[in-house]
């Protein structure tokens, strides 16, 4: 647990970064009522890693993507900074495991940069594009700005979907299954440089995993 201090600094409360309480998550399906998630309630401070662990269908993306704003509650809230979520922001970004999450037609640099002029988060393309650069470097990247997706790796498109949702400076990073398509060795290196970007720009981490071990490595809970 990251010290109460952090987030009363930030808010001037003792307020989470993120409350989720009584969240019951489910659709009617062929006149069924399918039930993802049910009554759920946690806190997350600022600088934490939740690992959300459990075995396929037991509703991680789904809670996942309704505190991305996706998918409202059935039941219950959940509140970001003491304000109910109502739909996907880019204070909240998601990381999805499949490769295909970046545009095909864009460059790299063009990928981690649209979406901050798209969003409204920068104004000028010159500023997008410094901090489009400033972000890859920080995944290591830097020599890959002008390359289109298709020639990158699997390992390296996900690193650009990280940079894609740093750039925009979330408060919460969300990340469901992101390196589960990864071989062994590139998982455990996209791990390590996780855990050094988290340290570096104290990002307040959402991470789903059905491997216990990865559950164990990257989060602080
Ligand atoms: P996990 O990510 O833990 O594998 P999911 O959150 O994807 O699990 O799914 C949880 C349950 O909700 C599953 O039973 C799944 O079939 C169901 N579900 C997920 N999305 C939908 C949807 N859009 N409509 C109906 N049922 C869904
Ligand atoms: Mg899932």
């Amino acid at each position: 647990m990251v010290a109460q201090p952090a987030a009363i600094a930030r808010t001037g409360s003792a307020r989470p970064l993120l409350a989720v309480r009584g969240v019951t998550l489910g659709w009617r399906h062929e006149r069924r009522d399918v039930v993802a998630a049910q009554n759920l309630s946690f806190d997350l401070e600022p600088g934490e890693r939740l690992s959300l662990l459990g075995p396929s269908g037991c509703g991680k993306s789904t809670l996942l993507k309704a505190i991305a704003g996706f998918v409202p509650p059935a039941a219950g809230s959940i509140e970001l900074d003491g304000i109910a979520i109502t739909g996907p922001g880019p204070d909240r970004m998601p990381v999805f495991q499949e490769f295909d999450q970046l545009l095909p037609w864009r460059t790299v640099r063009g990928n981690v940069a649209w979406p901050l002029r798209a969003s409204g988060r920068v104004k000028s393309r010159d500023e997008a594009r410094a901090r489009a650069d400033d972000v890859l470097a920080r995944v290591g990247l830097q020599d890959f700005a002008d390359s289109f997706p298709h020639t990158l790796s699997g390992g390296m498109k996900q690193r650009v979907a990280i940079a894609r949702a740093l750039a925009l400076q979330p408060e919460l990073l969300l990340m469901d299954e992101p390196f589960a398509a990864l071989d062994a060795l590139t998982r455990r290196r996209l791990q390590e440089e996780l855990l050094d970007l988290c340290e570096d720009l104290r990002l307040t981490l959402i991470f789903v995993t059905h491997a216990i071990d990865e559950a164990i490595v990257v989060g602080t809970r």
